[in-house]
């Protein structure tokens, strides 16, 4: 494997591992943009990430051939063993596992170790050399049980039955796992949507993850009469600086993400409740791994890259950071700070009223 400008390429295999920027051969881990680029010459991902690319992305620049890998099943590019395995991130994320003259290197995209109502759980895979992520990757950053999060978003609700409780979430994966840990949780009202959010639910839903009534919310009827007091929102992170905002009843502002961990963030967004709740490994969850996975060589792609270095290093592994260029930029690994324009790197509209703004066909 070669850390290149582009990204991860495998040399014998001749194709890249989530490049960042357009190529003639590329597998992708998962559907985020910054791991799922446009205008690939072809793709090579799981059914699901291929679905979630076309409705991103389009038909035309999902890939110019997609070919379908099912987690579990192998093929061969160019002598090199490829296999996709389950990485627990967002519905279809994969790791890609890379078997070459008796040596593996396993490219763990975006992963964690939590159970996840909306996709399969992360599988480690042993091998010789493991890509891992580190976007929390500090002794700080520990995520408590998504269900005690979730548990505190509904005592609030209860507490504060005049306000509607709006949650700032990632299009991908954070809007549907929320969603289903509330109704694991037992709320079984519909829950509203900024218009932004609905296009990738509706194609959670057809890929098999329910996510019971979903409710686009209504413009405003009244001047200054805000709606849905005592009831959930989601929209992305940043829809409550937008004049969208006013539709709802004395807003009670949350956001669902690893980084609310830092108390200085969630006020810096002006969230009322912080709720920590992430797709990405925490700092326990990263070493756990990196003792899972056995490798004697750690390779970090993007985050905390220093911390985790060293502390492989006390646990006599090789830590190296690749510094790829392009990652973090679309889903939780960005820096939260940088919210006020939601999508804008990616080019993505996310905070477009229409539907048809985040499906971006
Ligand atoms: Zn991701
Ligand atoms: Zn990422």
């Amino acid at each position: 494997m070669q850390a290149t400008p582009q990204g991860l390429y495998c040399v014998p295999g001749d194709f890249f591992v989530d490049p960042a920027r357009a190529v003639p051969r590329a597998v992708i881990t998962h559907g985020h943009s910054d791991h799922a680029r446009p205008d690939h010459g072809a793709v090579l991902a799981t059914p699901a990430t291929l679905a979630i690319m076309r409705a991103r992305l389009g038909e035309e620049r999902a890939g110019h051939r997609q070919q379908a890998l099912v987690p579990g099943e192998s093929l061969k590019v160019n002598g090199v063993g490829v296999r996709l395995v389950p990485a627990g991130h967002v519905l279809g994320s994969a790791q890609v596992v890379l078997d070459w003259q008796g040596s593996r290197v396993v490219v763990s995209g975006d992963y964690k170790r939590r159970r996840d109502p909306t996709c399969d759980l992360f599988e480690p895979v042993e091998c010789d050399a493991f890509v891992t992520e580190a976007t929390f990757a500090l002794p700080v950053f520990h995520h408590p049980p998504a269900a005690a999060e979730v548990a505190r978003l509904l005592e609030s609700v209860r507490l504060f039955p005049d306000r509607a409780h709006l949650i700032g979430v990632y299009a991908l994966g954070k809007c549907q796992r929320v969603i289903a840990l509330l109704r694991e949780a037992g709320w079984d009202r519909p829950i509203y949507m900024h218009g932004a959010l609905m296009a990738l639910c509706q194609l959670y839903e057809q890929l098999g993850v329910k996510l019971g009534e979903l409710r686009p919310v209504p413009a405003v009827v009244k001047r200054g009469a805000g709606q849905l007091a005592g009831e959930i929102v989601l929209a992305p992170s940043g829809a409550e600086a937008t004049p969208w905002v006013r539709r709802l009843a004395e807003p009670l502002i949350c956001a669902a993400s690893g980084w609310m961990r830092v108390r200085q963030r969630a006020k810096a967004r002006g969230v009322e409740l912080p709720l920590i709740i992430s797709d990405h490994a925490d700092w326990d969850e990263l070493l756990q791994t990196a003792g899972d996975v056995a490798a004697p060589d750690i390779w970090v792609t993007h985050g905390r890259e220093d911390a985790l270095v060293h502390a492989l290093g006390t646990r006599g592994i090789r830590g190296r950071a690749l510094h790829l260029i392009g990652r973090g930029e679309e889903d939780e690994a960005e820096e939260p700070l940088s919210d006020a324009q939601p999508g804008a790197s990616s080019g993505e509209p996310p905070l477009a009223e229409q539907p048809a703004g985040e499906a971006g066909a």
